[in-house]
Formats: C-alpha cells, sequence, structure tokens
C-alpha cells in the first residue's frame, strides 16, 4: 500500500530496501545534552553542526549493516531491542488459541527465524505464482493478474488504493499511482553521468543473477534482464520525477471508470477492477494522468511474453527478501551495497522484527504502548503541542508580509488541526489473519492482502478520521494534509526527541521544533493550497501567494547553494517542503519556548546557556554518519535535506541564533540580514 501525501519526518529507510537499522546502542541518554558530544575545534558559525555533533561523530563510526548511523537509528535499535522481548514474551504462551495476537506475533517473528524451512522451501514458495503467470495466455489475462499480484503486496506496473478526495477530503475514492520501477526513480534510467550509467549495467546483472536462480539458464536470463531494463526504461519515460510529484494539484485528475477507458484504452480496466473485487469503483484519481495514459501504447508495444517476464521479475524481486539465502543476498547485494553502500546485511532477527512489525502493525503496537509509553508523556506532549499552537498563532497575527484576510484563514486553519499522540484510540483487527510457522512468505502475504481489503473496503466510504497512518511504535511524525493533522506515535516520544528529564530549552530545540515542523507542512509550499477541511482550495490572496512564493525563493537558494561531498549540492526545490517545515519549527518552537519561561531565565547549564541548549538541542537530533553512496542517492530521492543542512542552514536565519552563539559576519556559514529567510 502506497499512501502519497504524508509528510514524514524523515525517510527512515531506502524506498525499496525492506530493513532497518541496528548495531548495538553504547550512547548513554542521562544527559540531556552531553558535552563530550561536542567538537570545540569547530566554530559554530563555521559548522554548527559539527560544532554540536563533531565528538559524536567521532565516536560513532558506521556499523557495516547500516548505510546511515545517526539519532533516528540509534533510537530505532533501542526500539527493536523492545519489540524482541514483546515477541519472547508473548512467545512463553505455547497454548496461544490459534488467531489469538501472541499466536499470531509468536509464529510470525519465528517463521521468518526459521531459515532450515525457509531454506528447504527454497524457489517452492513461489512456485506456484510462477507457474500461474506462466499459463497467461492474452493481454487481458496479464492485466487481470496484475489486480491478483497487488492483493498480494505486489505491484507490477501502479500502485492502487483508497485515499481521501484531495478536494473533498470527508470521502475515500479510488487513485492510482504510478510505479513499476525497480529503482528508486525516473534519473536511475535517464541520468547520463557515470553513476547513473554504472547503477544501469548493475542492475541489469542483478536481474540477470535473479532470473537464474528462478531456474533459467544464463542466455536465457540475460535477455530477460534486458527486456526488464527495456520495459521499465519505457515506464520510466512515461513517469514525473520526484520534484514534479511534490506539486499537489499537478497530481490530481478525478474522473471514472468512463474516463479511465478513454484515457488509456489498451488495458481492460473493468476486468482489472473485477479481478480487485471492485467491479463499480466510482471516481478515481489519477495521480499522474499522464502515466497512466502511457501505459496503453506500452500494453501493445510489448507481446504477451513480454509481460510474462515484467509481472515474473516483479514477483521476484519483491518476494526475495522473504525466500531462501541465495535470494536474500542477491537483493542486499544491489539495494544494499550497490546503491546505499551497506556492507553488511543486518542480522537476521532485526529484519524478521520489522517484517513482523510491519505485517502486524497495530496488534504489536497495542502491547508496544501498554509496556513502554508513559501517560505522563501523552500529557506532556499535549500541553506542548497547545503551547506551539499558541505561539504559531500569534506568529500569524504578526507577520509583515500577509494581508488581514489571508491571516484569517491561516488562523482558522491552525485552529482546526488535529492532534493524535502515541496511539490510535480505537484499534485494528487482525482476527482474520492466518499466520502459521511454517511459511514466512505466505504470513507476509497474508497480511498484506488483509491490509488491501481493509483498503479497499473504504472506496466510496466517509474517511475515518481516527486512523492513523503509523504504527505506535514508528520512530516518526507525520502530517495529512487532507486531515489537516499533526500525528506523534509514542515511538517518537523519546530521548533524543523528547526527553522527560531534559531542561525545557533541550526539549523545545528538539521536540518542539518537531511539532512546530509537523504543524508548519500544513502552511508549507503543498501544504498551504489545502484548507482547514483538508481541501484542496485557494484560501490566498493573490498578492500574498505572490510574496509567499518569493519568499520560499530566497531559502531555495540557500539550500541549492549547500554543497556536501565536494561538489554535490541539496536539491532545494525538492526539498522546499521540508525545508520550509524546519525553519517555520525552529521559530515557532523559539517562541513557545520564551512564553514558557514568562519572563525567567533559563538555566545555564555546563556553561551554555538556556538560548544555546534550545539550539544544540535541535542540532543533536540530527547527527549522523552518513556512507558517500547513500548520501548521493538521498540527495536525489530523499525530499528531506541530509542532516547536516537541516542544522547548517535554517538556524542561520534566526537571529536569536546568530545572538546566542555571537555569530558575526566573518563566520563562514553567516547570513547578511537582507538575504535572510523568513516565512513563518
Ligand atoms: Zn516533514
Amino acid at each position: 500500500m502506497k499512501k502519497t501525501i504524508f509528510l514524514i519526518l524523515f525517510a527512515t529507510v531506502a524506498i525499496l530496501i525492506n530493513s532497518c537499522c541496528s548495531s548495538k546502542n553504547s550512547e548513554s541518554m542521562t544527559k540531556a545534552i552531553d558535552p563530550a558530544n561536542m567538537d570545540m575545534n569547530y566554530k559554530p558559525g563555521n559548522d554548527f553542526y559539527r560544532y554540536v555533533n563533531g565528538g559524536w561523530m567521532a565516536a560513532n563510526p558506521i556499523p557495516p549493516e547500516y548505510s546511515q548511523y545517526g539519532a533516528f537509528n540509534v533510537l530505532f535499535d533501542q526500539n527493536q531491542e523492545k519489540l524482541k522481548e514483546l515477541v519472547d514474551e508473548v512467545s512463553k504462551d505455547k497454548n496461544a488459541e490459534t488467531g489469538s495476537v501472541s499466536q499470531q506475533i509468536r509464529d510470525f517473528f519465528n517463521s521468518g527465524m526459521d531459515t532450515v524451512q525457509i531454506e528447504k522451501l527454497g524457489l517452492d514458495a513461489i512456485r506456484k505464482d510462477l507457474n500461474t503467470i506462466n499459463s497467461l495466455k492474452t493481454k487481458k489475462d496479464i492485466q487481470h493478474h496484475i489486480a491478483e499480484m497487488q492483493k498480494e503486496g505486489i505491484y507490477p506496473l501502479f500502485y492502487f488504493f483508497a485515499d481521501a478526495d484531495q478536494k473533498n477530503s470527508s470521502m475515500e475514492i479510488a487513485n492510482f499511482y504510478q510505479g513499476g520501477l525497480g529503482m528508486p526513480d525516473v534519473e536511475y534510467y535517464t541520468g547520463k553521468d557515470n553513476r547513473n550509467k554504472q547503477l544501469r549495467k548493475d542492475y541489469v546483472s542483478y536481474v540477470t543473477r535473479m532470473f537464474m536462480l528462478a531456474g533459467e539458464d544464463e542466455k536465457t536470463a540475460e535477455a530477460d534482464a534486458k527486456k526488464i531494463m527495456d520495459i521499465e526504461t519505457a515506464l520510466a519515460g512515461i513517469s514525473k520525477t520526484r520534484t514534479e510529484r511534490r506539486d499537489a494539484e499537478k497530481n490530481y485528475y478525478k474522473t471514472g471508470l468512463r474516463g479511465l477507458k478513454e484515457i488509456s484504452p489498451a488495458f481492460d480496466w473493468q476486468g482489472y477492477f473485477t479481478a480487485l473485487g471492485l467491479p463499480e469503483p466510482g471516481d478515481i484519481n489519477l495521480s499522474q494522468k499522464d502515466f497512466i495514459a502511457g501505459i496503453s501504447p506500452l500494453m501493445d508495444k510489448y507481446s504477451v511474453d513480454d509481460w510474462k517476464v515484467y509481472l515474473t521479475w516483479n514477483l521476484l524481486n519483491k518476494s526475495a527478501n522473504y525466500l531462501s539465502d541465495d535470494f536474500v543476498n542477491e537483493h542486499f547485494e544491489f539495494y544494499g551495497k550497490t546503491l546505499s553502500g551497506q556492507q553488511e546485511l543486518k542480522p537476521r532477527w532485526k529484519r524478521v522484527m520489522n517484517t513482523t512489525s510491519k505485517g502486524l502493525g497495530e496488534a504489536i503496537g497495542q502491547l508496544y504502548v501498554e509496556k513502554y509509553f508513559p501517560a505522563e508523556s501523552k500529557k506532556r506532549m499535549i500541553r506542548l503541542v497547545e503551547n506551539l499552537r499558541k505561539a504559531f498563532a500569534e506568529r500569524i497575527r504578526n507577520l509583515d508580509w500577509m494581508s488581514d484576510e489571508t491571516k484569517k484563514q491561516a488562523l482558522a486553519k491552525l485552529d482546526a488541526i488535529t492532534v493524535k499522540i502515541g496511539y490510535p484510540d480505537k484499534w485494528k483487527d487482525y482476527s482474520k489473519l492466518k499466520v502459521t510457522p511454517e511459511n514466512y512468505l505466505q504470513n507476509v502475504r497474508n497480511a498484506s492482502k488483509l491490509e488491501f481489503n481493509r483498503n479497499l473496503a473504504k472506496i466510496g466510504k466517509p474517511v475515518d478520521k481516527t486512523e492513523w497512518g503509523m504504527t505506535p511504535q514508528t520512530v516518526n511524525a507525520y502530517y495529512n494534509p487532507s486531515n489537516n493533522e499533526i500525528v506523534f506515535p509514542a515511538g517518537i516520544l523519546q530521548p533524543p526527541f523528547f526527553n522527560a528529564d531534559a531542561d525545557d530549552a533541550v526539549n523545545y530545540g528538539a521536540i518542539g521544533v518537531v511539532i512546530g515542523h509537523e504543524m508548519t507542512h500544513g502552511f508549507d509550499d503543498q501544504g498551504r493550497k489545502y484548507d482547514k477541511d483538508g481541501n484542496m482550495n485557494d484560501w490566498w490572496t493573490v498578492e500574498d501567494a505572490k510574496r509567499f512564493e518569493e519568499k520560499t525563493k530566497i531559502l531555495s537558494k540557500q539550500y541549492d547553494q549547500y554543497t556536501l561531498l565536494d561538489s554535490l549540492h541539496v536539491n532545494g526545490k525538492l526539498t522546499m517542503g521540508e525545508n520550509i517545515a524546519d525553519l517555520g519549527g525552529l521559530n515557532i518552537a523559539w517562541d513557545a519556548f520564551k512564553m514558557s519561561l514568562n519572563g525567567k531565565e533559563p538555566e545555564t547549564i555546563d556553561g551554555f546557556t538556556g538560548d544555546q541548549r534550545f539550539f544544540m538541542g535541535y542540532a543533536q537530533v540530527w547527527r549522523q554518519n552518513i556512507r558517500d553512496k547513500e548520501l548521493m542517492r538521498r540527495l536525489k530521492e530523499d525530499v528531506h535535506s541530509p542532516g547536516e543542512a537541516r542544522v547548517n542552514v535554517p538556524v542561520f536565519n534566526l537571529d536569536v541564533f546568530l545572538a546566542a552563539f555571537r555569530i558575526s559576519p566573518e563566520d563562514r556559514l553567516y547570513i547578511p540580514k537582507e538575504e535572510r529567510a523568513y516565512i513563518w
């Protein structure tokens, strides 16, 4: 399933790699800010990021199984240990009834750990699926089978899912979203530089080896791999880039089945929907209309046999992580090593834990919050959020570039933001999920199927606004524009983001900025296009919108100019929304921090003033070491700027930061007053 519009705090994992993070955490969380983590050789004005984090970075080289290692990874890793404890606890109940949550969690996890059984099954785990694809005779068969595969979590060509209608946010409608590529994005297929050329070669040999593992001889496998490259390059040709996909209006085109047939006539859409179990889909949003239109000539161009190769490839690639080790290792070789620079596969239990936690999301989440989420955290978060909301309102009232008319709308939108903290009020039901101890892949598929059906059943019905788009154990946060809501799962409400023992300065700099960041998403370059009810609906005067655009250009330029790895730059357009949110988050959290003091001076600790500790609390959230390949990949794909830029760019726009650290015009990152970005 693919939700397209959530604005998350950070992209946690490689888009295509089903794995995440690990290694024993050696970090002490006792001190909110540990001076040992700093590096005084750096001047705050030349590199604030390394000034705060240099000590930590030197002491924490990237473990081999990581492509990047930072505060988030450490926290994620601690969370993995907690989840494992939960699994161990429920596994003690040997007599757990079939269908009970204990049985499901225990057997899901054990099925993934049972390598003897997985190796024994080998290719047999997908033999039936391979045979079914082989037996397809016509293009219609191909198209109907795409529906069958999607039901089980494999998405050839495109994604299909229910989502709120962007212009009528209280209703769920059918959505198509471009897809079908094995490499992460369009540029990998079209880029003329050496890195992309090499990656294309590596990808073709990866596909070849996978076809050979599936039983093909070398010559056939090579020919099939070339065919895959050819089809996917054609798909890339009709795809939008990531930057183009950020534009909310240009990724909305509402039609119905009849319209869809006209736009893309060579695809049997009626048959496809019937196979899905949704013969009358009602309203349909084509997130990328040109992509859906472009599928039609491609359907004609390639033969049934070509499409069978393509479906087989999708099956192999998406199943690889749950098959025998030869598949797992090949998959890792390309997606882990080649694309991200990861040196080693993560330990099996962590990979399986991650998959189990996704498959049984809220079932595990419920146990997780009972054991690990203190009620007090929720109360403190609610207070913090409301302080941030007050501070933001005050900032909006004082904006010198916005008319009263638009301000009124902005304040109404801010006031209407819904807040979700910790975990959902009602839990998803997993009682129909069949989990057995002997077939890992089948368990993964059954879980995908349950979610697919849960999602499909929403189409044509009102949006359930109480639902969560992340599980409680997730270490992340998001803003959802069509619900106009900010969501903070229990997983992120831990140090260094949220620290019950820390002084307010540090907490406002860390979780305070996170809250402000998510709130600001409602007012970033895309979020601002939605009104207080979550509908795409322009509430800006023409002049205010123009002034806003001008302001975002200043910020965009600052990031475009930020250099990494000697000659690479952050892409200011791709990361625009996130950068606006970071800058807004800092400003709002700062004001809320000041309001909370009621005129009192904040504590000085270890020689650092409260004002300084606010920014240090912010900077340490983004500390990380990252491999060159991973950084290159993320600069192309991630809508978030790298941790270093998330610190070193936005803070230099704040007068209060410059004052707190006595930054002067001679310092490297100093921004002259007239070039500073000030938006929210
Ligand atoms: Zn964000």
